[in-house]
């Protein structure tokens, strides 16, 4: 192999490994600004800068990103709707059409679609991802690509349709690069899906992956602190597993992730039969 091909190869299997890692401990792995996205920067073009300019790139020229997603532990009441209009929305309908042109973060500029959120608006199950990667963006719609595929598989082993779930995102506009969302972005984001939540009123709530759960339980817990426990976000039970994107990187993860979801459903069936023996 020549040796560049090596270098790009140990660098980008340094990098997943990090990844990994970070998906079940959280931001205490730090991942290296040049260890991110090794295999495109190192097999790209280096872009021209004016020797005078600011160095707001790093190594491989890529935009230095800005500190990523930090929430601190346990805060003791959960954060207040910003006052705006669109918190006085009736139905997701309506929500949608008074957010869907938001301009309040960078990513409004780059998008090319606002993912608002796709299913039954009466769903009894809302999933919750981190953010629209490239093909959402695209097509306008949450997990439609190649980890959307496993969530949909994911969804059928424990007999819930993708349809009569709702899916949707703590961040609505793709980051570029499919960065980390950074803490403005949620700050600016959340209260959107904390709404869509409060119209939908949903029974249960999966979040996919550490940063929909840590976002949502207002923690800096690791994913694996998170996952395999049943929580509280305002009422609604909620748990936290493995995003799809990460069993794709780590196909060991499939087994805990099956684990959660099975208790997953459990809980659901246990919740439907005890409203039944009210009845
Ligand atoms: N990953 C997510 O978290 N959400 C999507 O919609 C797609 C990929």
């Amino acid at each position: 192999m020549p040796i560049d091909d090596e270098l790009i190869k140990l660098l980008s299997d340094t990098e997943r490994f990090l990844k990994q890692q970070r998906e079940l401990f959280g931001d205490t792995i730090d991942i290296p600004r040049n260890l991110q996205h090794t295999e495109e920067k190192l097999s790209a073009p280096l872009p021209k800068k004016p020797a005078s300019a600011a160095p707001e790139t790093d190594l491989f020229g890529n935009a230095v990103a800005q500190t990523p997603v930090q929430h601190k532990v346990g805060e003791p009441t959960l954060p207040a709707y910003p006052q705006e209009t669109w918190t006085n929305a009736k139905s997701i309908e309506e929500l949608d059409g008074l957010i869907n042109r938001c301009q309040k973060c960078g990513l409004g500029k780059t998008r090319k679609s606002f993912v608002f959120g796709v299913g039954n608006p009466k769903a009894e199950i809302v999933v919750v991802g981190e953010a629209p990667g490239a093909d959402e963006d695209e097509q306008g719609k949450p997990f439609v690509g190649r980890a959307g595929q496993l969530l949909n598989k994911i969804l059928d082993a424990i007999h819930f349709k993708r349809e009569e779930v709702y899916i949707c995102n703590i961040l609505k506009c793709r980051p570029p690069n499919n960065r980390d969302p950074q803490s403005e972005e949620i700050d600016c984001c959340e209260p959107y899906l904390w709404k869509q939540l409060e119209l939908i009123k949903p029974k249960l709530i999966l979040c996919a992956g550490r940063i929909a759960g840590q976002s949502l339980l207002k923690t800096n817990a690791s994913l694996a602190q998170l996952r395999g426990k049943v929580h509280d976000y305002r009422g609604i039970p909620l748990m936290v597993t493995y995003h799809p994107a990460a069993l794709l990187r780590n196909p060991n993860w499939k087994r805990p992730c099956w684990e959660d979801v099975q208790q997953f459903r459990k809980m659901y069936d246990e919740m439907k039969n005890s409203e039944l023996n009210k009845e």
